[in-house]
C-alpha cells in the first residue's frame, strides 16, 4: 500500500494537492475536515459535536476523531492506499494511526509537508472564506486560533515522522503544478 500523510498548516493547500495526488496514484482521500463538514451538513450527532469545536478553531477531541477515521479506513478494505489529509493533528492521533495500519499489516509510507509562511496562510484563508462560505475561514480570530493550535499541537507531529525518516517538506508557495510535481518526485523516489 501507498499511505501518505499530507501535512501542513491550515491553508497550505492540502486539499488542492490531495485531489491531484489521488488521481495520479489511485488512492483513497480521507480528509477529516471534509468528513466533519459532511456530518455537519447531514446534521448527524457527530456533526453537531464537531461543529462546536470547529467554529472556535479548536480541535475535535482525539477519541472522536480517531474513531471516525478508523471507521472510514475500514470502509475501504480494497484501497491501494490512502492520503490522510488533516490527520494526524496530534501525537495521540499519530500513534493511533500507526496502530490501525499495523493491524492491517501496513504502515505510513511518507509524510509530505507543504511549507507556507503564516502571513500567506492568513491571506489565503480569508480569500477561501469569501469564496467557499466556510465560517471558520471568515473570522480572523478563528483563523489565528487555528494557526496557534497548529503550532502548539500539530507541528510537533512532524518530529514523530522525522524520527522514522519519513518526513519530506516541500515549498507550498508557487504554481499548483510545480508543487504537485515536487510531491510526485518525492513519492516516486520511495
Ligand atoms: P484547515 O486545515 O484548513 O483548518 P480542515 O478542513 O482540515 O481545515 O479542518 C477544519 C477543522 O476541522 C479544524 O479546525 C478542526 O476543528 C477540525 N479537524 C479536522 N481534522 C481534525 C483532526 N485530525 N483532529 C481534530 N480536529 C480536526
Amino acid at each position: 500500500m501507498l499511505n501518505l500523510v499530507l501535512f501542513g498548516p491550515p491553508g497550505a493547500g492540502k486539499g488542492t494537492q490531495s485531489a491531484k495526488l489521488i488521481e495520479r496514484y489511485s488512492l483513497v482521500h480521507l480528509s477529516t475536515g471534509d468528513i466533519f463538514r459532511a456530518n455537519i451538513k447531514g446534521e448527524t450527532e457527530l456533526g453537531l459535536l464537531a461543529k462546536s469545536f470547529m467554529d472556535k478553531g479548536q480541535l475535535v477531541p482525539d477519541e472522536v476523531t480517531i474513531n471516525m477515521l478508523s471507521a472510514e479506513v475500514k470502509k475501504n478494505p480494497d484501497a491501494k492506499g490512502f492520503i490522510f489529509d488533516g490527520f494526524p493533528r496530534t501525537s495521540a492521533q499519530a500513534s493511533a494511526l500507526d496502530e490501525l495500519l499495523n493491524s492491517m499489516d501496513s504502515s505510513i509510507s511518507l509524510m509530505l509537508a507543504l511549507e507556507v509562511e503564516e502571513a500567506e496562510l492568513k491571506r489565503r484563508l480569508l480569500i477561501r472564506g469569501k469564496d467557499s462560505g466556510r465560517a471558520d475561514d471568515q473570522d480572523p480570530a478563528v483563523i489565528q486560533k487555528r494557526i496557534d493550535v497548529y503550532n502548539a499541537e500539530t507541528f510537533p507531529v512532524r518530529d514523530y515522522y522525522q524520527a522514522q525518516n519519513k518526513y519530506k517538506g516541500v515549498d507550498g508557495i508557487g504554481e499548483i503544478e510545480t508543487i504537485f510535481n515536487q510531491l510526485c518526485t518525492e513519492i516516486d523516489s520511495l
